[in-house]
């Protein structure tokens, strides 16, 4: 029997797809040509969940931001997700004032609840650390921050609770439309027979979509690189603080994580078509970070030395501007989900299966559970808790990640739970992500992952195929060939 509907892609949009498809009574699939879910441009972003004053009215990613904001948080207490509503502001620094004004207006039009102008003063009783020439700001209490990746395993194993099928390490490769159904090939040779397909691809919906033999849209990366501090530094904002927007997005900004750690970033850079994968930072990328961000906060010149690390990532930017959201016959389409992307998936999933409705027979499931509960944190229990738990598993007592506080319990929890690489350890669990950034912890994760799923060490990625961290052993570098392990 065909699926009703496959999606293809598991970052942040096509597991909120899928998760909503399973309260359906349909059959679903979720592919993602990568070992784990939100790899893509989920992975790497601010994280904020917008407000929606951004976007120009009566466009798709307008309305989906703004609705998108407001399903966030029932959802992540369903899925045990994180989600603060810490409220943005957007500063007007070298008397920029007529820009928040209008700005003000645009979230008045695109229905932002809550906006308002703050004067200097209130602004500066907010954000102490801001810069004191800063003239008025635009404050939206709606806005939030969350945790995309973690969102995006929450929902993929609440889909798949709920009976959707995942397939990952499945790259689509190729399409044969028949009249009843569509064939997805994998590069495997492998099909997958479904009366619908979902192209969720994030940089690579324009290929998924030409394989249905429609070239109407470009995705082109636009790049952006970021700085993180130690969690050591208390975060020098409380809001998330945004420059003036301009042609080229929102800017630079300052925020805290849901972790509580201060975050600066992104630039932005036009990369070629050819350089979907090129996450790479870059000097001068960084310095224009740097200073972006010291504008807004100066303290931030000081705060130098607690950076822990820097990263990238990749905006699927669309041909057309604004989010892709269509049907053409067998195939619907979310794609160019630029940002508001994140914000806006929950929206887009319920949009989507509206659409499907109109080919398929879908009836609300009773035995929808939305509850999901992720890996409980020994850092985040008491001493009684924590206590318990080692005497219930020993495995509590062993502190793999001395930065972040995470147990081998936890590490053997995220494997049960289909981690199968380092990078699917560290989303979960967190191991890795401190100031060490694995240099004390990676050897034991890389024992414990060998040791849970009997894979040789030499097989351990760090996420994607043709990442293996250990590629010889001494003895075998010295001409003496040794037992795998
Ligand atoms: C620098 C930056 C900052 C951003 N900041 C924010 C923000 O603060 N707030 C906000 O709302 N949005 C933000 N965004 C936008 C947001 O990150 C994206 O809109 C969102 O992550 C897109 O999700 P997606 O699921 O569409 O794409 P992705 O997360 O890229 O997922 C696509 C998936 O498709 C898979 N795939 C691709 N090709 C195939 C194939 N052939 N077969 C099988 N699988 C395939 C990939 O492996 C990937 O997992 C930002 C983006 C960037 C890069």
């Amino acid at each position: 029997m065909p699926y009703d509907v496959v999606v293809v892609g598991a970052g942040i949009v096509g597991t909120a797809i899928a998760r909503e498809l399973s309260k359906y009574t349909i059959k679903a699939a979720l592919v993602d040509r990568e070992p784990d879910f939100g790899w893509g441009a989920t992975k790497a972003n601010s994280a904020i969940v917008h407000a929606g004053y951004d976007d120009e009215p009566q466009t798709l990613k307008s309305h989906l931001c703004v609705r998108g904001n407001a399903l966030f948080e029932e959802l992540c207490i369903e899925l045990d997700a994180p989600f603060e509503r810490n409220g943005s502001l957007v500063a007007a620094l070298d008397g920029e004032d007529k820009r928040i004004e209008e700005l003000y207006e645009r979230g008045l039009k695109n229905c932002v609840p809550g906006i308002r102008i703050l004067e200097k003063k209130e602004v500066l009783q907010r954000e102490p650390n801001l810069n004191r020439e800063v003239g008025c700001a635009l404050f939206a209490p709606s806005a939030g921050i969350t945790i995309p990746y973690e969102l995006a395993i929450g929902l993929a194993e609440n889909a798949a609770m709920n009976g959707v099928d995942v397939f990952l390490d499945t790259k689509i490769a190729g399409v044969e439309e028949k009249e009843e159904k569509v064939s997805l090939i994998t590069e495997n040779g492998k099909r997958l027979e479904s009366r619908y397909v979902v192209n969720a691809a994030g940089l690579y919906a324009d290929e998924i979509s030409r394989l249905f033999g429609h070239d109407d849209f470009s995705i082109n990366p636009r790049r952006g690189e970021y700085f993180l501090f130690d969690r050591k530094l208390t975060p020098l904002v409380n809001s998330t603080v945004f420059p003036t927007p301009t042609e080229k997005g929102k800017g630079i900004l300052v925020t805290k994580t849901c972790e509580n750690i201060m975050l600066i970033g992104p630039n932005s850079k036009d990369l070629s078509a050819g350089e979907k994968e090129n996450t790479e930072t870059t000097e001068e990328g960084l310095r224009e970070v740097f200073e972006g961000a010291q504008r807004l906060v100066p303290g931030i010149a000081k705060a130098r030395r607690y950076t822990i690390k820097n990263f990238a990532g990749n905006r699927p930017q669309s041909s057309t501007k604004d989010f892709i959201v269509e049907q053409r016959s067998r195939l619907i389409n979310a794609a160019g989900m630029q940002s508001p992307g994140l914000t806006a998936a929950p929206a887009v999933a319920e949009h989507v299966a509206e659409m499907l409705k109109y080919g398929i027979e879908m009836k609300r499931k009773e035995s929808f559970n939305p509850v999901r509960k992720r890996i409980r944190r020994f850092e985040e229990m008491n001493y009684e808790e924590k206590k318990k738990a080692m005497q219930e598993n020993s495995l509590y007592g062993h502190m793999v990640c001395r930065c972040e506080h995470v147990s081998e319990a936890e590490v053997v929890e995220a494997i049960k739970r289909g981690a199968r690489t380092l990078d699917g350890i560290k989303f979960r669990t967190r191991c890795s992500m401190g100031r060490c950034q694995g240099g004390f912890d990676l050897p034991f994760v890389i024992e414990i992952l060998a040791r849970e799923t009997g894979m040789g060490v030499k097989e351990i990625l760090k996420n994607s195929k043709g990442s293996e961290v250990i590629k010889a052993h001494s003895k075998e570098l010295l001409g003496r060939a040794e037992d795998e392990h």
